[in-house]
């Protein structure tokens, strides 16, 4: 199954609705429509309930969009690289693929998608007086979106990374410190405990028959994972400066046929010899790289009649990097791109390959050595 589709593209930027967003647009449309809007209003026709409640939803996540297009327009200006705005399940994500580099960068990108909900808080609040007299179901609507837009706002400013506040947090004690290890160390530790709250007060809710608990405990907990996911980026990144990619390429490899079968690639030469990346050439020409990362993504029972071409990463799609790279730049390139493996080009010759699982060794090795 298709996980998001790419509905369009605003200012350059690709905007997907995650499957996952379906469930909680129909959530949302449902509540508003079945349970909010009667309650508070009891004379509306049936289907006008449904009319405004879907208009409402639909409203909902374009607020949100907006949000995250002001992250991702901010990150343009700075000269980061915005991937993409997905919406999904709980909200919506803006794929900035550098975290910033600056504590003010950081500061204005992550203030600017409250100050956004803000300002569209305030919007429908204008609108919700125009249209008091006018239109009960309309005003209903704006009062509705002018609350909903205020909260989102006031949560996304809670001081816990990596939610907006979190970064607002971080980029203070950076610029105080100089020092964004800590920063981030302080802003994850909230986050996380701010996660858990959320979590506990979904758990109470459940147990008082409230089922909106279980959305609480869906945010708590992925806002914990991201939180420890920020964290360990940081290090990683850390760990990784000043390394340079000659020290974490592989220089020995061989040369398999493109035609080779994923089986025999596994017998003959993984096992056998124990490699973990191949050049995969036809007729002397390269073609593409093969690693076990590759061989690992195919189920066993297809790499007999699979063959290395059809699982090998293609030359277009490799961006060689060169020996003197640095290990967080080379990363970046491997994760950006979602990319197994990367080649390191001396001049026209192959110097040697890093796969993500050569990066993964050396942060383990570093972080059980405690350097
Ligand atoms: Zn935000």
């Amino acid at each position: 199954m298709k996980h998001s589709w790419r509905v369009g593209k605003i200012f350059g930027i690709d905007i997907n609705i995650d499957s996952s967003w379906l469930v909680i647009f129909i959530l949302f449309s449902w509540v508003l429509s079945a349970t909010y809007f009667p309650q508070k209003f009891h004379d509306w026709p049936r289907g006008l309930y449904w009319f405004i409640g879907v208009i409402t939803s639909l409203l909902i996540f374009a607020s949100v969009l907006v949000h995250e297009l002001a992250h991702s327009l901010v990150a343009l200006k700075q000269g980061e690289k915005v991937r993409g705005i997905t919406l999904f399940l709980l909200g919506g994500v803006a794929q900035i693929t550098e975290e910033p580099k600056k504590p003010l960068r950081e500061f204005t990108m992550a203030l600017v998608g409250p100050m956004a909900s803000l300002l569209i808080a305030f919007l429908f609040l204008i609108l919700s007086f125009i249209l008091r007299g006018i239109s009960e179901p309309l005003w209903a609507s704006a009062s509705y979106l002018a609350m909903i837009n205020t909260v989102l706002a006031v949560f996304n400013l809670f001081p816990g990374f990596p939610m907006d506040g979190g970064r607002v947090l971080r980029s203070i004690i950076w610029k105080v410190t100089g020092n964004l290890k800590k920063a981030t160390k302080i802003a994850s530790k909230i986050g996380q405990g701010f996660a858990f709250f959320l979590i506990f007060v979904g758990i109470l809710q459940i147990l008082r028959a409230n089922f909106l608990g279980l959305w609480l405990i869906f945010i708590g907990w992925f806002l914990h994972s991201a939180a420890v996911r920020g964290y360990n980026q940081v290090m990683v990144e850390a760990m990784l400066r000043g390394v340079r990619a000659e020290d974490l390429m592989t220089k020995n490899f061989e040369t398999v046929t493109i035609d080779l079968s994923v089986q025999s690639l596994v017998d003959d030469y993984i096992l056998k010899k124990r490699e973990r990346v191949f050049l995969v050439s036809d007729k002397g020409s390269l073609k593409g790289i093969v690693c076990l990362e590759d061989v690992k993504s195919t189920p066993s029972e297809k790499w007999a009649m699979t063959k290395v071409g059809e699982i090998m990463t293609p030359k277009e799609k490799l961006e060689a990097v060169s020996p003197d790279a640095d290990g967080s730049q080379v990363l970046k390139s491997i994760t950006a791109k979602d990319i197994h493996q990367i080649p390191v080009m001396e001049g026209e010759k192959i110097a040697g390959i890093i796969c993500r699982s050569d990066i993964l060794r050396f942060i383990q090795l570093r972080s059980e050595l405690g350097v």
